[in-house]
């Protein structure tokens, strides 16, 4: 085991940075013209999302839902709720979803639940399966280590799932498709103002109101249906001292590169680390551009919460002036870059209104750092866990409060050590001085103990015991790692709402 800090470095990167890009596309929601095959044959769209829908119980009344926001986690409480029979309007505040962003991992424990809900078809057109991420000196461009995602069916037998990464563009939009196909409403131009908790009425920016059994809030960081509920209306984001840079580069301006033409030959994601700053690569499927984030830890005015805020490439590009010759072509063959300032919320004491009306998930209740990777697929977590208590609810005619009460349950204790994990990825890929050669050092022993473990049969490393999951051992632990990646949260949710 090789552990820096008392932390074990078999994770890969892309656990540890969430990387968007904002691209500007102007695309809208067009079923099934989007995320076009890139080399992977063409499937049939829906069957197994359809298939799933043959078991709805109708026979009682179902709650109506008010979803706010179109963003992976609002997505996602749409599908599970609208598989179950539920009526659900998802409120997004902008004039569609033509999502800014780049990679973004979806990790085991997201995967286990899109393929439950009969997505992995829809997916299967548009996700990459990272082999590794490779950890260079940004300086030399020597190889450090290599952190295990795909490789060897790797994730596979430790998680018994896929380790996915996708354009962010794609994931919205396939979601969006599914949420659609499953009945759902989305509603463009219906930015949320406030929610009126008392008579379950949400109120838009240009004057309309809607009112439902149960509201939602998935708008993010800035959540206005967070500050809507009175005990933690106040409560406001913590920045943090580290400014992000994302962009990215036409594959072509890489092969015609021979400096650069070696970051396609394989699903590799490269990381460049120098003291107190970093820059991540990602392939991405063949049919979109290389994605381009850094990092670099110091204060700045970027103001909170916003992803798409200009920044000068010009600027960006001197601050790897010092880095290799790879590094600064690849800065050089950038398109136009926004930034964005990292930030959190601190633990909230709930998630839902005392009367159990109002819930919140994903960024708009737990917030956290891109450190841990985990933003995407902790959003995708909560919205399968709240379909199952709201729709667990509906068919026992429990009370509504009874499903916000469990979900808050089932998830609290979970997404605040996923907020705290966020915090123990801070530093390593920008570590400098003796944490430096020590990590360093413990890449090239973790390399070596690797090529030890491919050295084995599948068989045999199948036929292994796998780490005891620990939620507290340290982020990214084995054991921590195989109770993030290894839990199945409709499993869990579904167990736990059988004993109420
Ligand atoms: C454009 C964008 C770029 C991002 N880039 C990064 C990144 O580079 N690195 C990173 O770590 N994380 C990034 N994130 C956050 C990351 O994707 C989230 O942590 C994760 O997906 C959790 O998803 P969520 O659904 O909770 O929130 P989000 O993905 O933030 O989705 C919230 C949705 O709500 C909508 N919305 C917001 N306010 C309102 C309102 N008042 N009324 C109606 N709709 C509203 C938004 O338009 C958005 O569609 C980004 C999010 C967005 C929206």
């Amino acid at each position: 085991m090789v552990e820096v800090n008392g932390l074990n470095i078999a994770a890969t990167v892309s656990c540890l940075v969430v990387r968007e890009l904002d691209n500007h596309d102007d695309t809208i929601i067009k079923l099934s013209t989007f995320c076009q095959p890139s080399n992977r044959e063409k499937q049939p769209a829906t069957s197994d999302l359809t298939a799933n829908m043959e078991n709805i119980d109708r026979s009682h009344h179902p709650f109506t839902v008010i979803v706010a926001g179109a963003g992976i986690g609002g997505l996602s409480s749409a599908i599970a709720l609208a598989r179950r029979g539920l009526k659900v309007t998802v409120l997004e505040g902008k004039a569609e979803l033509n999502e800014f962003g780049a990679s973004i991992s979806i990790d085991p424990h997201a995967v286990r639940i899109l393929k439950s809900f009969g997505l992995e078809t829809l997916f299967c057109r548009c996700i990459a399966q990272d082999e590794f991420n490779e950890i260079r000196d940004g300086a030399s461009n020597k190889l450090l280590g290599r952190l295990m995602a795909n490789h060897a069916n790797t994730s596979d037998i430790l998680f018994g799932e896929q380790k996915w990464s996708i354009h962010r563009a794609d994931y919205q939009q396939v979601l969006a498709e599914a949420a659609q196909q499953l009945g759902t409403k989305i509603l463009f131009n219906a930015e949320v103002v406030k929610v009126d908790i008392d008579v379950r009425t949400v109120h838009l920016s240009d004057g309309r109101a809607l009112s439902a059994d149960l509201i939602v809030g998935a708008d993010g960081l800035r959540s206005a249906v967070r500050a809507s509920i009175r005990e933690i209306a106040g409560i406001d984001l913590v920045p943090w001292n580290e400014q992000a840079y994302r962009c990215s580069v036409d594959k072509n301006k890489i092969k015609d590169n021979p400096n650069l033409a070696w970051l396609l030959d394989n699903n590799t994601a490269q990381v460049w680390s120098m003291p107190g700053k970093y820059v991540l690569g990602w392939p991405l499927p063949p049919n979109k551009s290389y994605d381009v984030v850094a990092c670099v830890l110091r204060d700045c005015d970027v103001p909170l919460g916003h992803w798409g805020v200009k920044a000068d490439t010009n600027s960006f590009r001197g601050d790897f002036e010092d880095a290799c010759l790879e590094v600064r072509e690849l800065l050089a063959s950038i398109g136009p870059c926004v930034q964005w300032r990292l930030a959190e919320l601190p633990p909230l004491s709930t998630c839902r209104s005392v009367d159990g009306s109002v819930v919140l998930l994903g960024d708009a209740w737990h917030a956290m750092l891109p450190h841990s990777g985990s933003g995407g697929s902790s959003a995708i977590e909560d919205g399968a866990v709240l379909g199952e208590c709201v729709a667990w609810a509906s068919e026992s005619n429990r009370p509504l409060s009874d499903a916000t009460k469990a979900y808050e349950h089932l998830r609290k204790t979970r997404v605040e050590r996923m907020q705290r994990a966020s915090h123990e990825g801070v530093g390593f890929l920008s570590a400098s001085g003796d944490f430096r050669t020590l990590r360093d050092g413990l890449l090239a022993q973790q390399m070596e103990a690797d090529n030890v473990e491919f050295a084995k049969s599948e068989e045999v490393r199948r036929a292994q015991p796998l780490p005891a999951a620990d939620m507290n051992a340290p982020f990214p632990s084995p054991p921590y790692l195989q109770w993030l990646y290894g839990y199945d949260g409709i499993g869990e949710a579904r167990k736990y709402l059988a004993g109420l």
